[in-house]
């Protein structure tokens, strides 16, 4: 249920954030494909980026009141893209929303914001490639030092990081992914925002805490709600659904995220109308997807772990020491689809097992509607040194799945007779 409007997360996905008025009364929202918009005087241009610039207590501002939203350039936004953030906003329970034209257009803007020479970035450990690209190896160059924690359960370890992060420079971002892939690790996100808070108040100055929640997305995960400043989330993959499109979001107060926009203006990374459009009609079946995929990911993980060519199974639905029990009862609504098997064997065990496939494809990426699978070592993680890639939790026999939408038992079958070939 959404604090804001009283209604559940499966209606605020059909519809919210589209008023058919504005539309000549279409059912569904028209596609706004335009670059630049016409005003109907030299004075409400003015007006308009008097309200753009200056704010909505700015005399433009007041001039345009009771007028709907007016629009001046399409990098600046326009009526597609304030509708996708509307109900992004609505669904991540948040004041306001930015839609990017990829998800890490949105992780690169929320760090090139915030962060400044000298600061300090504590993130979880192991996280999504391209962020901690971003991080390691360009943010660096920047003058940021960043320091992580691998158990996100545990108060001694984050504290640690946030210690000897503190010791070089202000705690800026805490950059927080939960569940991480492959491993399926969990951070507490109430207990890392206590020990920010906490931080804050020595170091004069809040650390931001932001959360990746693409893997369970907004229905089955509300970062905001356990106090988390931002919520990233790649809408690529399960909020897109189809493997058809390329975005991300980023949900907030409207003071941050009015930071972001600011930046992305000027990065030129905003949602194209076209995909903001798909993405609005994504959110409708979200729901359903989102169900769907859960039940049929469970099914097939225990086929999986049951299977006597398997050495074990990597699934949030299989975490049972009491910390992640605890955890994914208070912060998780699901357990995702999206996890990693290890076969007994190596890369040619593998690669047999993937080129017998008929049903599942081969391919990187998750949260479609199709049924992926890959081998991250040779493809995800490629670039990822072996000790690093090995301490994240992937070896060789490590293959990822992103379980949609098929019947499961035809994923089951088809797996099966792949895995005869192993
Ligand atoms: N975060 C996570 C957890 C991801 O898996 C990905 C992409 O795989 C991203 C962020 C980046 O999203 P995008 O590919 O939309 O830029």
């Amino acid at each position: 249920m959404s604090d804001k409007t009283g209604l559940h997360l499966e209606t605020l996905a059909i519809s919210h954030g589209y008023d058919p008025q504005s539309g000549q009364g279409a059912a569904k929202p028209p596609i706004y494909a335009t670059s630049t918009f016409v005003y109907r005087s030299a004075q409400q241009a003015k007006d308009i980026h008097e309200a753009f610039f200056d704010g909505p207590e700015s005399a433009g501002a007041r001039r345009l009141a009771g007028e709907p939203q007016a629009y001046i350039y399409g990098r600046l936004g326009h009526p597609n893209l304030t509708m996708v953030e509307a109900r992004l906003a609505a669904l991540d329970g948040a004041e306001d929303s930015a839609a990017f034209n990829s998800g890490m257009a949105a992780i690169s803007t929320i760090l090139f914001a915030l962060l400044r020479p000298g600061d300090s970035l504590v993130h979880s450990r192991p996280f999504y490639g391209g962020a901690d690209n971003l991080i390691h190896n360009v943010l660096s160059g920047f003058g940021v030092n960043a320091f992580d924690f691998a158990d996100g359960l545990a108060e001694v370890s984050i504290q640690d990081a946030l210690d000897r992060a503190a010791a070089r420079g202000p705690v800026t971002v805490i950059w927080i992914e939960s569940p991480a892939n492959p491993t399926a690790a969990l951070v507490d996100i109430a207990l890392v925002v206590r020990l920010a808070r906490a931080l804050g108040e020595r170091q004069g100055r809040q650390p931001i805490v932001a959360v990746d929640n693409t893997f369970l997305g907004p229905l089955l995960q509300s970062p905001l709600a356990h106090g988390a400043d931002l919520c990233m989330t790649s809408l690529t993959k399960y909020c897109g659904g189809h493997s058809d499109l390329l975005a991300g979001g980023v949900s907030g107060s409207a003071d941050l995220i009015a930071r972001l926009k600011t930046l992305r203006t000027l990065k030129g990374a905003h949602l194209d109308a076209q995909t903001a459009w798909l993405l609005l009609r994504s959110f409708e079946t979200l729901p359903v997807r989102t169900e769907r995929a859960c039940d049929n990911a469970l099914k097939i993980a225990t086929y999986l772990r049951d299977h006597p060519k398997v050495r074990g199974v990597t699934y949030v639905g299989f975490r049972d020491e009491p910390a992640a029990l605890a955890v994914r009862a208070r912060q998780c609504r699901g357990t995702g689809s999206t996890f990693s098997v290890r076969l007994k064997g190596g890369e040619a065990e593998c690669f047999r097992m993937l080129d017998r496939l008929k049903v599942l494809r081969l391919a990187v990426s998750l949260g479609g509607t199709e049924t992926l699978i890959c081998h991250p070592a040779t493809t995800t993680h490629y670039a990822v040194p072996r000790e690093t890639r090995e301490a994240s939790g992937i070896d060789d026999a490590t293959l990822r799945l992103s379980v949609g939408l098929e019947h499961p038992d035809d994923l089951i079958a088809d797996l099966k007779q792949a895995l005869d070939a192993a």
